[in-house]
């Protein structure tokens, strides 16, 4: 059949790889559509809050400074909580500019309104339902109402890419290579925020707190439950959610809901979302399987970016700048293609090369056992050495009219009577793997 071509490369999904992809692309004048199927922009879409602003710019270039954020996120904390407080660590930059908190519906709104002044064909309120094939090679996607055809279509379609999986170059994730995450929207007053937060009166600052530990409050009593917890500070909101290995929730048979509840409750948070309105809630999944999980990247006329293709380090909350990167890396291989008229998968496997000089494999690989090594220790994470540090601290702190160094003599000694000394070991094995790997990663 002589297909007529509606454009040059055609991207599923509006989300920050597939505008990117389209923005790679129409910067040199070719024609792309972008479909998305939500009616408004980032109503489909969920994060905690950091948009990486050195990927923002690569991406962007000349337009970046278009974009309005609602804090510098200019304050990290790193907690480890307890049952009745926390051991935190806070790392404070007056000058940061390294990430802005804005909100999904004002990242997504304004990218697009970018990338349709550079000419992308912007297709909104649209679920692509199927790929079109001819001859073994993409050429097109059919939508609900119409057929659109293009020569190479990017598949930017998060994390569950249906699409993806339609041509098999994914299997399904298994539940322990899948995070699930609930987010509450807690609407407070501006000077509240400040207030509490310690922060001053204007945008150059805003906090993220990132929350290790399930040893506390109706959550202590599930085995393995390793969970992650964060708090952005937006101008008059707080972004508070829980993410949970899907493994752990079936295994242990708890809702993320009542883990979410159950984290306002702690004494260290629940001052912070006191007296808030919870004006949003929102669930999405988060790719865990790193690089041992990433699906074959191209065939024939097609090419995966972002979630889609499982690029999240989600030790640090890291996606977006994975989502912007290999976005631009597909878009850019897409227009290689088209100078050599050739979209077959040995042409778009460039994509592949692209992703390893660059940051996105590099990452994944030296992070490729990290998760797997905290999940195959979640209780001395999350119970154990919560439970010990705060142990450490109340001899620290407490003045307690009991010798000091026999306090330290018998806490060091706990560490060997408390458990076996064989999880000891374990635990030291683990965490020297990690650093060992992304010491030495590539
Ligand atoms: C709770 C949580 C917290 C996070 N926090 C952070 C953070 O603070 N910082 C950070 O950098 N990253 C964070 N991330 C990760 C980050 O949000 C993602 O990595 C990033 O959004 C991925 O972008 P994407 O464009 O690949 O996919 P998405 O943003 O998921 O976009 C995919 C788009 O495709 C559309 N789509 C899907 N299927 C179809 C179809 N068939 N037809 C048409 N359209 C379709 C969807 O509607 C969606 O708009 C977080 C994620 C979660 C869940």
């Amino acid at each position: 059949m002589d297909i007529k071509f509606n454009a040059d490369v055609i991207v599923v999904g509006a989300g920050p790889s597939g505008v990117a992809a389209a923005l790679s692309v129409a910067r040199v004048g070719k024609k792309v559509i972008l479909v998305e199927r939500a009616q408004y922009p980032g109503s489909k879409n969920m994060y905690g809050g950091a948009v990486y602003t050195t990927a923002l710019k690569e991406v962007f270039g000349e337009d970046f400074d278009k974009f309005k954020y609602e804090r510098v996120i200019n304050t990290h904390t790193w907690s480890f909580l307890n049952e009745t407080g926390s051991f935190e660590m806070t790392y404070k930059n007056n000058e940061a500019t390294c990430a802005y908190a804005i909100k999904r519906f004002q990242l997504e709104s304004q990218m697009i309104e970018i990338v349709k002044k550079h000419g992308v064909y912007y297709i909104p309120n649209t679920l692509v339902k199927n790929l079109i094939q001819e001859n073994g090679s993409v050429v097109g996607i059919q939508t609900e109402q119409e057929k659109y055809y293009a020569p190479i279509t990017i598949l930017a379609d998060g994390v569950n890419s249906l699409l993806a999986k339609e041509l098999n170059l994914r299997n399904d994730y298994q539940t322990k290579d899948m995070i699930l995450s609930v987010k509450e929207a807690i609407k407070l007053d501006k000077k509240t925020i400040e207030e509490r937060f310690n922060l001053k009166d204007d945008l150059s600052n805003g906090v993220n707190k990132q929350y290790f530990g399930s040893d506390f409050g109706k959550l202590k009593q599930y085995k393995n439950l390793f969970m992650m917890t964060f708090l952005y500070t937006f101008k008059d909101t707080l972004m508070l959610g829980v993410g949970v290995n899907l493994a752990d929730l079936s295994r242990n048979k708890l809702n993320i809901n009542e883990i979410l509840d159950e984290v306002k409750l702690h004494p260290d948070i629940a001052p912070l979302v006191k007296n808030g309105q919870t004006i949003e809630y929102s669930a999405h999944l988060i790719p865990e399987g790193g690089y041992k999980k990433i699906p074959k990247l191209t065939s024939n006329g097609v090419i995966i970016a972002g979630d889609a293709a499982g690029f999240v380090n989600g030790v640090h909350f890291e996606g977006t700048n994975f989502a912007l990167i290999s976005g631009k890396l597909a878009g850019e291989s897409a227009l290689v293609a088209l100078e050599n008229n050739d979209y077959s998968q040995n042409t778009l496997s460039i994509y592949m090369k692209k992703l390893e000089k660059s940051f996105i494999l590099k990452d994944l690989y030296s992070y490729r056992n990290v998760i797997e090594n905290l999940y195959s220790r979640s209780d001395s994470l999350s119970k154990y050495y919560p439970k010990k540090i705060k142990e450490l601290f109340e001899i620290i702190t407490c003045a307690n009219c009991v010798s000091k160094s026999k306090q330290i003599r018998e806490y060091f000694f706990s560490y060997f009577k408390d458990r076996k000394i064989t999880e000891l070991f374990k635990d030291i094995f683990a965490a020297s793997k990690c650093a060992l790997d992304v010491f030495f990663g590539k």
